[in-house]
């Protein structure tokens, strides 16, 4: 591809902080690799490739954190607010790398650089400050131990910038729980792989940032224009108006009404009650506004407040989405919803990863009802499905790492090393990380997401089946742009359904790395794939074409793989939790969707050959390797 000249969207410049030497400097990055790797994760696996030596511990100074904004992120655009963060992962010893929303990423961009690489340990608690005039290490010893609205509210004080865009960590990333979080504005997360251990072990606390330069534009008046057809339209389309009106808490409804809302870990699906945390509900009883991330006109982020009663709820952490109304509610048997809120905003404010949390200690409530633990390991406590006050006791005694909370700030997979007794087979993890929410036997393209994934299982590999089952849908329709031909069954495991997700796991990538929201494009999102393309060029100035973005799409999956098999994983880490083979308990499939296994690793196996893997060893082929540019990483 030719380098251009002329580029917006992008700085050429990263930002290296040294916090065992205290020294920084700046990078600059050229044209071509911006252009190659787009930013985002792929930016970050290219640093841990070449300066992380393999098999380090992730908790040691030796592990970089990458924070590293999209080539477009910070933009006005519509959806085009994510950053990354990357680093070895103390859950799963692979590849951590988990996108956010808000405004850090932007704010970072307006700084003058488009990623920040910590690097070493601080002998001390500090945070970083970073302007586009400075950059300074401070003491946090008064901010350690804070959780994230004190915290932020601390270090704005300090800075004496009451706009300072603030990403933290909450008491459970200065206690190492192997689930903890980043987050930003107290409602936007980097949630999964435990980065928030990552940033503690480093002592860093937080990093502010503040700056005042604009995002460099080809085209503005084009990018203007864009921006504002799409706020005046995107409600007409039925995704984005349900999005804006409901966020993702719709889920509920519908994973219940099929039998596969996660039900007391995952025992049942369908939770007693559980028409309590519907949408509706949810709007009418507990939601008191919307709010979204910068530029960003959908607004799908909930607000919600809760200010009588036993129980209050702080409307600055946000509102729960689908994911933590089921991790933090049925999958813990509650089906209080404000009890869930309260739930929300504790692991918002202690900073932890809600649904690796709600499955830790739905998995310690099942060993407890099968006397696999015993009120000798809880401290007298009993643990049972459906209890709020245990609920709250526990997500607060995780953080902290007190009592039985030691235990569950280790995630599933190690805790039911720690226990023993047979407690594995209550567990529902790939690579060491908890599943999300999402049943696979009602949706195999999820599950083929969840297996292959290079961060343990995660449903945001690849936009859901359902965009892709029926013919003449808008969905679907967009889906046709991105090379997708034939509509597949949300349960079959086909070669035809390897094959679109082939496709669509590489533009759902692209859209990582390139700083867009998972939620903003078509298919998933009310934005068309055309316009999206426009508005990629008119900040950019490249010609793109799909086919360039799905390539880079390509690069970044293929560079994860590289990374974790340099870490040890293979292809028996891409497996099917047996928590599927098993028929649906309840709902509509009842006695009906298990999964053969035989069948589903042939279909993994298509994926495999479709990638240009070789399906023996489900690793890139040399060639394709070569083909992607990558041959350095060889
Ligand atoms: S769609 Fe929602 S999450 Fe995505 S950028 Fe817009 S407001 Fe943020």
């Amino acid at each position: 591809m030719a380098a251009d000249t002329h580029h917006g969207g992008y700085w050429n410049r990263i930002l290296r902080v040294n916090l065992s030497d205290g020294s920084h400097l700046v990078e600059e990055l050229d044209d071509d690799f911006m252009r190659t790797y787009l930013g985002g994760r792929s930016l970050g696996l290219f640093y841990l490739l070449k300066e992380t030596a393999p098999h380090i511990d992730p908790l040691s100074p030796d592990n970089l954190l990458v924070l590293a904004n999209g080539a477009i992120t910070g933009a006005p655009g519509p959806a085009i607010p994510r950053f990354t963060a990357v680093a070895k992962s103390p859950l799963t010893g692979g590849l951590a790398a988990s996108e956010a929303g808000g405004f850090w990423g932007p704010e970072l961009k307006f700084t003058g650089y488009d990623a920040l690489i910590v690097e070493g340990k601080s002998e001390k608690p500090v945070y970083l400050w970073i302007t586009d005039t400075s950059v300074e290490i401070k003491p946090a010893d008064s901010i350690w131990g804070k959780g994230a609205k004190p915290a932020q509210e601390a270090i704005r004080e300090e800075v004496g910038e009451k706009r300072a865009r603030v990403l933290s960590i909450g008491q459970a990333g200065e206690n190492l729980v192997r689930y903890a979080n980043l987050g930003n504005d107290l409602g936007h997360f980097n949630g999964r792989n435990g980065l928030g251990a990552v940033m503690g072990s480093k002592n860093l606390k937080a990093v502010a940032v503040k700056g005042s330069k604009k995002v460099p534009l080809v085209e503005p008046d084009t990018v203007k224009k864009i921006a504002k057809e799409f706020a005046q339209t995107f409600k007409d389309n039925p995704i984005g108006n349900s999005l804006f009106e409901y966020g993702t808490t719709i889920g509920v409804n519908a994973m219940m009404a099929g039998g596969a809302l996660p039900t007391n870990n995952w025992d049942r699906g369908i939770l007693e009650g559980g028409e309590n945390l519907f949408c509706n509900k949810y709007n009418e009883e507990i939601l008191i506004d919307r709010k979204g991330c910068f530029a960003c006109p959908i607004r799908c982020k909930r607000v919600v407040e809760v200010t009588e009663g036993d129980i209050t709820v702080d409307s600055d952490y946000g509102g729960p989405e689908y994911e933590t109304l089921a991790a933090l509610g049925s999958n813990v048997g509650v089906n209080d919803l404000v009890a869930v809120a309260k739930a929300n905003e504790l692991s918002n404010h202690f900073g932890m990863d809600s649904i690796s949390l709600g499955m830790a200690i739905s998995l310690a409530i099942k060993c407890y009802e099968e006397e696999i633990l015993t009120a000798k390991d809880t401290g007298g406590m009993e643990l049972s499905f459906g209890d709020s006050d245990m609920l709250l006791k526990l997500i607060e005694m995780t953080a902290y790492r007190q009592g039985i909370g030691d235990l569950l700030a280790e995630g599933q997979a190690l805790m039911a090393k720690k226990i023993g007794k047979g407690s594995e087979k209550y567990t529902i993890t790939i690579k060491g990380q908890e599943v999300p929410m999402h049943d696979i036997r009602t949706k195999t393209g999820v599950g083929l997401g969840y297996v292959v994934s290079d961060i343990g299982a995660d449903h945001l590999v690849a936009p859901h089946d359902s965009f892709f089952t029926v013919e003449d849908t808008w969905s679907f329709d967009e889906a046709r742009k991105l090379g997708i031909t034939k509509v597949v069954d949300a349960f079959e495991l086909s070669e035809q359904k390897a094959k679109n997700f082939v496709i669509i796991s590489r533009y759902a990538r692209m859209l990582d790395i390139i700083g867009g929201c998972f939620f903003g494009f078509a298919p998933r999102g009310p934005m068309p794939v055309n316009t999206m393309l426009d508005m990629i060029r008119a900040i950019t100035g490249w010609d793109v074409t799909i086919d360039e973005l799905l390539e880079a799409g390509d690069r970044g999956i293929v560079l994860s793989r590289i990374y974790n098999f340099r870490e040890g994983f293979s292809k028996e880490d891409d497996r099917l939790p047996d928590k599927y083979t098993e028929n649906m308990v309840e709902g509509p499939f009842e006695g009906t969707l298990a999964i053969d296994a035989d069948e589903f690793y042939r279909y993994r196996d298509y994926y495999y050959r479709h990638m240009g893997w070789n399906a023996e060893t489900a690793y890139p082929t040399d060639k394709h390797i070569s083909e992607l540019g990558l041959e350095e990483f060889k």
